[in-house]
């Protein structure tokens, strides 16, 4: 068994990201598997080297151990782009030039009133641009995917085996994908790439059979399962785990600093508490 923790260098880790580094990390352990960090800074504009540091301290103060060299996105650009390449040579990709504003006007004009249709991805893309071949005129874009062609290009049965949030094994349906995923982005305009093709790619590279991570992600999963089928890659098991909540109810926010880990470190607090906090036994 090989899981990871895979954080943003964007802030500090709070609780909620000690609850999951902690859950892959004794996973890995009940399993004699092995846990992997992976620093996922494919958005260079937020990411900080200050703190990916502050990272490492967190995790070893919590007790956590990782192979390393530790994997980071921003090393793996070309690996990104070859695929994208691949996926574009099949057919199953086009440019779109469209900014949040264009999305939402297009998706508002026809039923004002109606519920603005969102999906894993953010808005679901109304294909303004799927037919208008924006790659000829040299316009600067981000790359969708388009939907209905991966569907069929995939020609397979598509699903997942979860085994936290709603235990079971997970169908993926052809309807779901077009109606309430859409064409989603693979690459953005900034950045050459997109969490979901990232993630997939990585986990696949390092051999991960066990994702951890929040149930705010298990959505995103269908998306993750399709590029999985497209590109050749296996499907690990999944294990959508909790959010940890604040005394309202609210997830936490990187922003959250009244929850970082570097705050409990310094007011005195021991890993042990931070276990008994979000309710994971103190012996894995
Ligand atoms: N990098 C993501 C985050 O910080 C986690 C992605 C994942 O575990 O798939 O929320």
């Amino acid at each position: 068994m090989i899981t990871r923790f895979a954080p943003s260098p964007t802030g500090p880790l709070h609780l909620g990201h000690a609850y999951s580094a902690l859950y892959a990390f004794d996973l890995a352990q009940k399993n004699t598997g092995r846990f992997l960090v992976r620093i996922e800074d494919i958005d260079q504009s937020r990411s900080r080297p200050k703190w990916e540091e502050q990272i490492y301290e967190d995790l070893s103060w919590l007790g956590i151990s990782w192979k390393t060299p530790v994997l980071r996105q921003s090393e793996r650009l070309r690996e990104y782009s070859d695929a994208l390449k691949r996926l574009s040579i099949l057919g199953l990709t086009y440019q779109c030039s469209c900014n949040r504003r264009d999305i939402m006007q297009a998706l508002t004009a026809p039923q004002e009133g109606a519920d603005i249709p969102t999906g894993p991805d953010g808005l679901i893309y109304p294909g303004t641009c799927r037919d208008r071949h924006l790659e000829a005129k040299g316009i600067p874009a981000s790359l969708r995917l388009n939907m209905r062609k991966a569907i069929e290009a995939v020609q397979q049965p598509l699903s997942f085996n979860e085994h936290a949030h709603k235990k079971g094994h997970i169908d993926i349906t052809a309807q779901h994908l077009i109606n309430k995923v859409g064409d989603i982005v693979l690459a953005r305009k900034d950045m050459g790439t997109s969490y979901h093709l990232s993630v997939v790619m990585d986990d696949a590279a390092q051999g991960v059979t066990d994702v951890v991570r929040g149930e705010d992600l298990f959505e995103a999963t269908a998306i993750h399962v399709l590029l999985q089928a497209l590109l050749g890659l296996p499907t690990p098991a999944y294990h959508h785990h909790k959010l940890i909540r604040d005394e309202n109810g609210k997830r936490l926010a990187k922003r959250d600093d009244a929850r970082a880990i570097s705050m409990y470190r310094t007011e005195g607090y021991s890993p042990a508490d931070i276990r008994r906090m979000v309710n994971l036994p103190s012996d894995p």
